[in-house]
């Protein structure tokens, strides 16, 4: 197992704890609104105006109004906290971009409006063949094969020069600006960002985690 792989590994099985204690602490503030002495369960199906669904919108409302926006506050401060870091110049991100998406499918979301695929394929172009894509970063591409099902597809931006810099820094565009803007992407040691990332990490973890709960709630609470 490389180290990479052993230290995803490590990342889900810390997600996963982080995971289970989120759904208790939801849990609780769930039940802390619940109507006295009431019998149902939150997931029931109740009649308009009955108690049940006055507490399931209670629920909902405590969801959109306050766990919500505090989700939104703490990552916020996260990013922010990400401006004490700085680039180093690696490269790797430059050199490297996965998506789940080949280039035909990200060319049709671009088309489609999504803003993330239009600037991704303004600037990127596709490997030649994988080989090209594990030389830059072998332990990054044997984790992903070990670990994640379905196709992958790696870029690189030819905008990038010889000695590692970019040729277009001026314009570059937003996606490479704010890269990375999450903690829980895998980053390589040798970016600037590494330790913002081990930093803030776990309270990533938390709030995605909510988000993710938070979500599982709205659709099993029937209308
Ligand atoms: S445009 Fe510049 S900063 Fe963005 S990926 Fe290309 S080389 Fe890197
Ligand atoms: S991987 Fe990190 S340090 Fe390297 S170029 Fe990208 S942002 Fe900068």
């Amino acid at each position: 197992m490389t180290d990479l792989t052993a230290k995803f590994k490590d990342m889900k099985i810390r997600y996963r704890e982080i995971f289970l204690k989120s759904a208790e602490a939801i849990k609780q503030r769930v039940d802390e609104i619940k109507p006295l002495n009431f019998e149902g369960d939150i997931f029931d199906e109740f009649e308009q105006n009955s108690v049940g669904k006055q507490w399931q919108n209670a629920v909902l409302d405590m969801f959109e109004n306050d766990i919500s926006r505090e989700i939104l506050r703490k990552w916020s401060e996260i990013l922010a906290y990400r401006n004490n870091f700085e680039c180093k110049g690696c490269a790797t991100c430059c050199n490297l971009a996965c998506s789940e998406y080949s280039p035909e499918e990200l060319k049709k979301r671009a088309d489609n409006g999504d803003k993330f695929a239009n600037q991704f394929t303004k600037i990127f172009v596709p490997y030649k063949d994988r080989s090209q894509a594990e030389k830059i970063y072998p332990e990054y591409l044997k984790m992903l094969s070990e670990n994640v099902e379905g196709e992958v597809y790696f870029y690189h931006c030819p905008k990038l020069t010889d000695c590692k810099r970019c040729s277009d820094y001026e314009n570059r565009p937003e996606i490479c600006r704010v890269f990375p803007d999450n903690p829980l992407d895998i980053l390589p040691e040798t970016c600037g960002f590494y330790e913002w990332k081990k930093e803030v990490e776990p309270v990533a973890m938390m709030l995605h985690a909510m988000v993710e709960i938070i979500e599982w709630y709205k659709t099993k609470i029937k209308d």
